[in-house]
């Protein structure tokens, strides 16, 4: 006799992470290895977080504020939104499974893009929830076709803005005119993972006012991309305060350990890396553009760190091929790799080795 698990469990597939450098070092027997497979920041983290850190190892064996006081204070005052709208987790991840956790019960749908983050789907199916797959439209999200699928059973609706792995973006004018249309009992959660690199105008760069107004609307944001704290888990959420009470019951006391909160709160004051951040991904992306352009590689312009390309050879076969050669990237359904966006010195390496690769070499 075995223990007997939900049934919901029964088709969900583990998510995939992007292979450590360390496995692939072993594996092939290489020394150089770069991993632009996981939307990393390539320059590591502010300095100031590392002080921060050191001042806090003191105090490991104390609990964590389950309260997140100081960091939802500071998140509170760069938003100019009151404590109460803001929920920290233990990254965005965390956060997906939580909102999963709260509102989606069985049978629910759940709208959702068809290439998109994965977890939004894999947390929905854990609940029992019914997932409504809306394909893109060239890349992007097809906000009039999400539309057209909300029912009466609608819970949930999830818009990654900009998309991974697309790198498309909704604009603040399309994103008003849906939230306009739906209705006030479906929660939108915006994802916007990668908002710090976006470089368009027409963009929503103000979504987080947008919660006074549709109290149905829950804004995330993460230190992972470009503050560059991935190991450390730590992302927050803005909405209304209701919304975000029911979420709250549901969350562990003490989801947001210690250094990951002193972490978050240093990494806001640095605004200087942040800006760092942004123009080696411009012009790390430009360069890639470029080098892309030359090749004859079909790709999807990016507001991300990531940008998806038609290698036009099988994405999985050009991921291995590419390991071989100290280059770990992330193969994408047909002919499609997404590549993250490293410092300059790793986008070259990257495209001698693609040129390689695909035969092109001069
Ligand atoms: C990376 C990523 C996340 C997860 O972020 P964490 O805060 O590290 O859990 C969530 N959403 C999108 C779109 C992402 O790309």
């Amino acid at each position: 006799m075995s223990i007997k698990y939900r049934d919901e469990i029964k088709n969900i597939e583990p998510y995939v992470p992007g292979k450590p450098i360390e496995d692939v070092k072993k594996e092939f027997n290489i020394e150089k290895v770069i991993k632009l497979a996981s939307n990393e920041n390539p320059l590591g983290c502010s300095p100031k977080v590392k002080e921060a850190i050191i001042k806090a190892l003191d105090k490991l064996s104390i609990y964590p504020d389950g309260n997140n006081t100081e960091l939802k204070k500071a998140l509170a005052k760069k938003h100019n939104v009151e404590v109460d709208n803001v929920l920290p987790s233990s990254g965005l991840d965390e956060m997906i499974v939580l909102i999963a956790n709260t509102f989606i019960e069985k049978d629910d749908e759940v709208i959702m893009g068809d290439i998109t983050f994965p977890r939004y789907l894999q947390a929905t199916e854990i609940m029992g929830g019914r997932p409504v797959v809306v394909p893109l439209k060239n890349f992007s999200f097809d906000l009039d076709g999400i539309l057209e699928r909300i029912t009466l059973r609608t819970k949930i609706i999830w818009i990654c803005n900009p998309n991974n792995p697309t790198g498309t973006m909704i604009t603040e004018r399309d994103l008003i005119g849906f939230l306009d249309k739906v209705p006030s009992n479906i929660l939108v959660v915006l994802d916007e993972a990668y908002k710090e690199y976006v470089t368009r105008q027409d963009y929503p760069h103000n979504s987080v006012e947008f919660i006074n107004k549709y109290k149905n609307l829950l804004v995330m944001r993460t230190f992972s991309k470009a503050y560059g704290l991935a190991g450390l888990r730590v992302a927050y959420t803005i909405g209304d305060k209701e919304v975000l009470q029911y979420i709250n019951r549901v969350r562990g006391p003490f989801n947001v350990n210690a250094l990951a909160q002193v972490a978050a709160v240093a990494a806001l004051e640095d605004e200087d890396f942040l800006k760092k951040t942004y123009d080696t991904n411009l012009q790390g992306k430009n360069y890639l553009y470029k080098e892309f352009d030359k090749l004859n590689l079909q790709y999807v312009p990016s507001e991300t760190n990531h940008i998806l390309v038609n290698v036009g050879r099988n994405g999985q076969e050009v991921f291995i091929e590419m390991q071989k050669r100290g280059v770990i990237i992330r193969p994408m359904a047909g002919n499609f790799i997404r590549i993250s966006i490293g410092t300059m010195e790793e986008n070259r390496f990257f495209i001698e080795n693609l040129k390689e690769v695909l035969n092109k070499g001069q």
